[in-house]
């Protein structure tokens, strides 16, 4: 097993504090839970000697309820989340996507940050520095060619965070300070199709929060397939967000991971608001997802597979929270 490499490590006492060390130290990197950077320090995937450590950043780590949406700082971990009651009834897609990552010792350390800010992944690069030698290295990092679509200028590797979809689909939206100030845009638009660079972030911003409404009659939940029922990254994962109204679905949002360099929001839903859930809305649904199921070659198990299994996690958990909701919606009310 590889060592870690040796590195400065700072402990900014505020966010501002962080960003001003970042701005110092161009090629530095912020560490968190660590369960992500570290391992890729130790692989040799990320190269930096300075590490900015957010732990002792006290005002990252606030769970706020205020004028009707929940601003979560990006410190808080997964446990915590998965933990707490006003997440479980009120947003639970995201307590269950927080739930299922990794195994309970991660989750103690691991943060929502670091979740949504995870790297993307492959099985040319997740792997040890002679193991990508032997194999002639990949695009991403040591060669030009991309070893999953060998014509292609671009890489493919998933983004295979469990968080992002939920939040997707809970309209959430991220804020960002950086050394000009304070911007705030929607989940959605925090990441790009790109293996290699897949966050819409600039290099000297800091993740701060997350802000979630709390909106009336919305139910949701997330699922997804992995190889080992812990631990392992999802190959897929389907998160749902469904407003129901006596036998309408007036409102339906559907988001993926695992799939496609960012999470997906899964487009053409919108023809169904004010239909009921019966098998032509079912097919739509399947089909629109299958569309947006953009599985490359990155992990070891088969992409018909992955293309397979979104649709039938996606109705599943449609008509779950459809026939759970019935004429008396619960969760967030
Ligand atoms: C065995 C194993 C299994 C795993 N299984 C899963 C899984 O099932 N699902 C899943 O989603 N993940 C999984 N992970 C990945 C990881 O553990 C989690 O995604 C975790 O939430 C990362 O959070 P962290 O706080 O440890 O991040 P860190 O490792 O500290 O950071 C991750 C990245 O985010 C950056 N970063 C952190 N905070 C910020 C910020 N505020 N602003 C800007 N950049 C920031 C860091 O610089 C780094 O690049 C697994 C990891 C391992 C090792
Ligand atoms: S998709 Fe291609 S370039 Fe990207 S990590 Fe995999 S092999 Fe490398």
């Amino acid at each position: 097993m590889s060592t870690l490499p040796d590195f400065r490590l700072m402990r900014p006492a505020t966010a501002s504090d962080a960003v001003r060390m970042r701005a110092l130290h161009p090629s530095s990197r912020y560490l968190a839970g660590g369960t992500d950077l570290l391992p890729n320090m130790r692989r040799g995937l990320v190269a930096t000697d300075v590490v900015i450590a957010l732990g002792d950043v006290e005002e990252l780590t606030g769970l706020h309820e205020e004028a009707g949406s929940l601003t979560i700082g990006v410190g808080v971990t997964l446990a915590t989340l998965a933990a707490n009651k006003l997440v479980q009834e009120r947003l639970p897609a995201l307590a269950q996507a927080a739930a299922g990552v990794a195994g309970p010792t991660h989750r103690i350390s691991a943060t929502l940050g670091g979740n949504l800010c995870l790297e993307t992944r492959c099985r040319f690069y997740n792997q040890s520095e002679p193991w990508r030698e032997a194999n002639d290295y990949c695009m991403k990092l040591g060669s030009d060619t991309c070893r999953v679509a060998s014509k292609s200028a671009r890489c493919y590797a998933a983004f295979s965070g469990d968080l992002a979809p939920a939040l997707m689909v809970l309209a959430a939206e991220v804020e960002l300070l950086g050394p000009l100030g304070t911007r705030v845009l929607p989940i959605a638009d925090f990441y790009r199709e790109d293996g290699m660079a897949w966050l819409a972030m600039a290099p000297d911003e800091l993740l701060v929060a997350v802000r979630v409404p709390l909106k009336n009659g919305w139910v949701s939940a997330y699922e997804k397939v992995r190889v080992r029922g812990s631990i392992d990254f999802p190959l897929a994962g389907v998160a749902v967000a469904l407003r129901r109204e006596g036998d309408a679905l007036v409102g339906l949002r559907i988001a993926l991971t695992g799939v496609s360099s960012r999470p997906e929001s899964v487009s053409g839903l919108e023809a169904m608001a004010g239909h009921p859930l019966d098998d032509t809305a079912l097919a739509i649904i399947a089909r629109q997802v299958k569309l947006g199921t953009k599985a490359m070659e990155t992990t070891l198990i088969e992409v018909p597979f992955r293309r397979r299994i979104t649709p039938v996690l996606a109705k599943r958990l449609v008509e779950r929270l459809w026939g759970m909701v019935g004429d008396n919606p619960i969760g967030p009310s």
